[in-house]
């Protein structure tokens, strides 16, 4: 056996391997359509790889042929090929009023003073929100995938977290301490990782992300939101990969609300820390008591990119984590956005919108909103869809690529599509043959 004969042989085995290797990934995944075409794959392609070289009398030639094509595809996959995306998407020039987004707009009671207020000054989402206040509330009786066990275990985990919103902020010391920027931030990130967050970054908050008016939670409703903090230690925690495969159905909602809950415990401990070290600090919770807008805050701080979705797409977990975030006026060290082609990839594949079953995320290009170039969602109807099945659905979470596990078969795809066009296409091609482009799920008409 000569040397190019060796190589080939050596190609054939890392591609036996490699599709061996998805093939167990797929069946750890229980994605039994990639398990079978991987599997099947992996049995094959060797037959295929040790008769082909008789066909051609072990020629010189086709070997050396096999062997240029794969070091061309391997270039062009992995190499950085194509133009990247501007991602200059401008700086938010407006603050958003908490008043207007739709879980405060959902609180709204006809005939009560909010209600006439509100819709006394914009008529105009009368109509809709109306509609959706008709259908049964979210975890309520009455929703497509209501389920009397889960669906009250979710409940309850919300309830706790209301029960906890106090804790958020106190008393601050009276003596700061840590005065060196450096190791009071890499501090503070071991603590947020320590305590169960699974990536951390800080950025300097731009004031437009903080909402405008209190429109939730425990402060007085329409008052203006002042905040003396100009930093946000921001962080991801992941969710888990089988609860997130159950969207639309209750078991997203429930790993949601667990998440919630831990972030809820994380923030709390951190800023209770940090106002033991003098200086103010706030946890941004969910639970009706954000005072600002998480995922812009997680891209600054290079958690991610915000995708087609609406979501923070981390670089290892996709769409499927849940945000934490610490607003403090201690000053720290910042990180930058990072760039890891998600945004080029959603320009192209648009799963997400195809599977959407309400049709609320755009096929076509970007918006200008408040100054910020951006994807944007239909939250009334994404939110209406929610109240006809009676889970927070979840589903652009799951069918998204960068939903994968982080493992190295999906790790291998990620790397290429953070560099090359040409892997960005190919893997939106192999994901929509293995795991399918198109699901059924109840429509919003039914
Ligand atoms: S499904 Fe595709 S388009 Fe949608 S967020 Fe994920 S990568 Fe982007
Ligand atoms: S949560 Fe469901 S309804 Fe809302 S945008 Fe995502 S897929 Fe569409």
């Amino acid at each position: 056996m000569d040397y190019f004969q060796l190589i080939y042989y050596i190609i054939g085995t890392a591609l036996v391997l490699i599709l061996a290797m998805f093939a167990l990934s797929s069946l750890r995944e229980k994605k039994q359509r990639a398990f079978r075409i991987s599997a099947v794959s992996a049995i094959v392609l060797p037959v295929i790889w040790l008769i082909v070289p008789f066909l051609f009398n072990h020629s010189g030639y086709y070997f050396i042929s096999i062997e240029l094509l794969s070091l061309i595809f391997l270039t062009l996959f992995f190499a950085p090929i194509g133009k990247k995306s501007n991602h200059d998407f401008g700086i938010a020039n407006a603050r958003v009023d908490e008043r207007d987004i739709m879980f405060a707009r959902s609180s709204y009671k006809p005939g009560t003073e909010k209600y006439e207020e509100y819709y006394g000054k914009n008529p105009e989402k009368k109509k809709t929100d109306d509609k959706i206040s008709r259908l049964p509330r979210l975890l309520e009786e009455g929703g497509h995938y209501y389920d009397p066990v889960l669906s009250k275990k979710v409940e309850d985990m919300f309830v706790i977290e209301e029960s906890r919103i106090e804790d958020v902020d106190g008393d601050v010391a009276s003596e700061c301490r840590g005065t060196d920027i450096d190791s009071i931030t890499r501090e503070i990130k071991k603590q947020v990782l320590d305590l169960g967050g699974d990536e951390v970054g800080i950025c300097e908050i731009n004031p437009m992300y903080f909402y405008s008016n209190v429109g939730l939670g425990p402060e007085p409703y329409g008052s203006e939101i002042v905040s003396t903090h100009k930093f946000s230690i921001m962080y991801t925690l992941e969710m888990d990969y089988f609860k997130v495969e159950t969207a639309p159905k209750i078991g997203t909602t429930e790993e949601s609300a667990k998440q919630y809950l831990k972030a809820q415990d994380i923030s709390i401990e951190i800023a209770r820390r940090i106002r033991s070290m003098g200086y103010s600090a706030r946890a941004q919770v969910s639970g009706s008591n954000y005072q600002l807008m998480l995922p812009p805050l997680a891209y600054d701080a290079g958690l991610g990119e915000i995708g087609r979705n609406g979501y923070l797409i981390s670089e290892k977990f996709g769409p499927r984590v849940r945000l934490g975030c610490i607003t403090t006026e201690l000053k720290l060290k910042t990180d930058k956005p990072k760039s890891f082609g998600a945004v080029e990839f959603c320009e192209i594949c648009k799963k997400c919108s195809v599977d959407c079953p309400s049709g609320s995320i755009p096929r076509n290009g970007k918006l200008t909103v408040r100054g910020v170039e951006k994807w944007q969602l239909g939250i009334e109807k994404c939110y209406q869809y929610w109240r006809i099945i009676g889970t927070d659905c979840g589903l652009c979470m799951k069918v998204c690529p960068f939903s994968h596990p982080s493992n190295f078969i999906h790790n291998i795809f990620r790397f290429g599509i953070k560099n090359s066009v040409i892997a960005r296409r190919l893997s939106i091609i192999g994901d929509d043959l293995v795991y399918r482009r198109k699901f059924k799920y109840k429509k919003m008409d039914k």
